[in-house]
Formats: structure tokens, C-alpha cells, sequence
């Protein structure tokens, strides 16, 4: 038994139901009940809140966000050999746990939830940066979801949190800077997970802002990023020259020198730029 929630330990769950990880699946297990039940509390208060988890895998992280108090907790998991151990969690607290068997980048999870939404989630690297930019992408804000609990490799997390002038900034900390509060809330070793990965991770915690820093066009700002970081090493002029025959005048107009390269450039002068070619 253990402590937090009197179910069997993880070890023992993990054999019971014959879970060895799949590294296709991105799977790196927490067994440590403590360490999940700390990454739940970084969320904020839960009481009053859905929770949408995306991969539970044996359930440790549901395990503490229940027992942390979420009102309801929605999990989407791919591995159907994952599901009786999660319903044995559901069977713990009933009422409050609702599993989805699916691919978190096609479950329409907004349509099971009731506001206000917390995401939380030890992300499989392998999906979870793309699951990050949709949810940082919605055309209209503020998005369903208030917060963002989320573990990356710390490479990643860094890059979510960089700042201009960085190596690490681009894309991601301009999505994530525009419309959120984000920062690096724990850093974990390898040995936090079983089987241990390569690198360290990270837990980022984006808050959504009521709105924008500045204003944009979510689809125009999306397209001058992609293209201004897609050639970093170019000047803008050059990088950005497939937007608009006259981007020289554009990005002046805009107070960006021509000749700056995109990690140059803060997120006021990319939302400026924006909405010049908006
Ligand atoms: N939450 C568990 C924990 O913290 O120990 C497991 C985390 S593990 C890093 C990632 C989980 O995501 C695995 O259970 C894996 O099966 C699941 N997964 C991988 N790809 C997925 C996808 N596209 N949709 C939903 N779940 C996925």
C-alpha cells in the first residue's frame, strides 16, 4: 500500500499488469509517489478544477493529481495495456477519473471538460512539442485551459523559456512568451524515471495571460516565426523575403532593422511585424 492514496505501489502495479516501457511510446516512467504528488502541487490549487492529462501510462501522475484534490481528471493514453491499471485508480476515486484510450493529437478533449481546465502532463517526447504549439495556438484567447503543468526534456524546457539573443530562443519562446507566463518550475534527473533517459528534464508551467502582450494575428504571427527562425542565420530581409516583395520596408516600418537576424528580435517587434503584413 502506499502512502498518498492506499493503492498497491507503481513496482507492483507496473508488474502486475506486465507494463515494460516502450521507447516507441516515449515511455519514461515515475514510480516515486512523492515526486508526482510535488509535480501536481505546482499546478495550483485543483480543487476547483478538470484536469487533462495527456499520457498516465500506470497512473503515478493521476495518482497525484487525485490525491492533490482535482475535482475530475480526464487521461488520454495511447497504450491500451496501460487501461486496467488506470481503472483500478478510477475504481479508488469514483467519479473522478475518466480514461480515454486514444492519441492525445486526435482526442477532442476540450468537448469532455468543464472550465476552468488545467493540462498537466510528464509529456512523451515524441508528440510533446507538438501538442505544446497547437495548445499555445488557438485562434481565440483565452484558450479553454488556464494552465500548463508540463515535463520535457530540459533542452526543450529551456527553449519555451529562452530569451532574444539566446541560442535557445525561436519559435517556442516567442508562441509561449506571446500569450502566457512561463517558467521553469523543477528540473529532474535521469534516474526520477524508469527507465532513466539520456538527458535531464524539466517542469514548465505556462499560466495563460487574459490576453495578448501584444496584439496579432495568431496565424500571421505564426507564419513571420516559423519563417524568420526556420533560417536563423540569415539576415530577416533574406529569411523573410517569401512574405512580401518590399519586407525591408515592412520590417523599418515595423522598428526592425533589415539586416537583424530573428534572434535578434523581441516578441513586440515580431507582433509589430505581424500586423504590418496581417
Ligand atoms: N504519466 C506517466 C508517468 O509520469 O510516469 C507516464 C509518462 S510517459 C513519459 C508518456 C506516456 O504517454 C506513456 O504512458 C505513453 O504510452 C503515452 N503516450 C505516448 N504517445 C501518446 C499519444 N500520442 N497520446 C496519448 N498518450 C501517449
Amino acid at each position: 500500500m502506499s502512502a498518498i492514496d492506499g493503492l498497491p505501489p507503481l513496482r507492483a502495479v507496473i508488474a502486475a499488469h506486465g507494463l515494460s516501457a516502450r521507447k516507441a511510446l516515449g515511455q519514461n516512467f515515475i514510480l516515486d509517489l512523492n515526486l508526482t504528488a510535488k509535480i501536481a502541487r505546482i499546478a495550483g490549487d485543483l480543487s476547483a478544477c478538470d484536469v487533462v492529462e495527456v499520457g498516465p501510462g500506470p497512473g503515478g501522475l493521476t495518482r497525484g493529481l487525485l490525491a492533490e484534490g482535482a475535482r475530475r481528471v480526464v487521461a488520454i493514453e495511447k497504450d491500451a495495456r496501460c487501461l486496467p491499471a488506470l481503472q483500478e485508480i478510477a475504481a479508488a476515486y469514483p467519479g473522478r477519473l475518466e480514461i480515454v484510450q486514444g492519441d492525445a493529437l486526435e482526442v477532442d478533449w476540450a468537448a469532455m471538460v468543464t472550465p476552468p481546465v488545467r493540462i498537466v502532463a510528464n509529456l512523451p517526447y515524441n508528440v510533446g512539442t507538438e501538442l505544446l504549439v497547437r495548445w499555445l495556438s488557438p485562434a481565440a484567447w483565452p484558450p479553454v485551459w488556464s494552465s500548463l503543468t508540463l515535463m520535457f526534456q530540459r533542452e526543450v524546457a529551456e527553449r519555451i523559456v529562452a530569451v532574444p539573443g539566446s541560442k535557445a530562443y525561436g519559435r517556442l519562446a516567442v508562441l509561449a512568451n506571446w500569450r502566457c507566463e512561463a517558467r521553469i518550475a523543477m528540473s529532474l534527473p535521469p534516474e526520477a524515471f524508469v527507465p532513466p533517459p539520456k538527458v535531464r528534464s524539466a517542469v514548465v508551467q505556462l499560466d495563460a495571460l487574459p490576453a495578448p502582450r501584444f496584439p496579432a494575428d495568431p496565424a500571421v504571427l505564426s507564419r513571420v516565426v516559423a519563417a524568420a527562425f526556420n533560417q536563423r542565420r540569415k539576415m530577416l530581409r533574406a529569411a523573410l523575403r517569401g512574405l512580401a516583395p518590399d519586407i525591408e520596408d515592412r520590417l523599418m516600418a515595423s522598428g526592425i532593422p533589415p539586416t537583424d537576424r530573428a534572434e535578434d528580435v523581441g516578441l513586440e517587434q515580431f507582433c509589430a511585424l505581424a500586423r504590418n503584413l496581417a
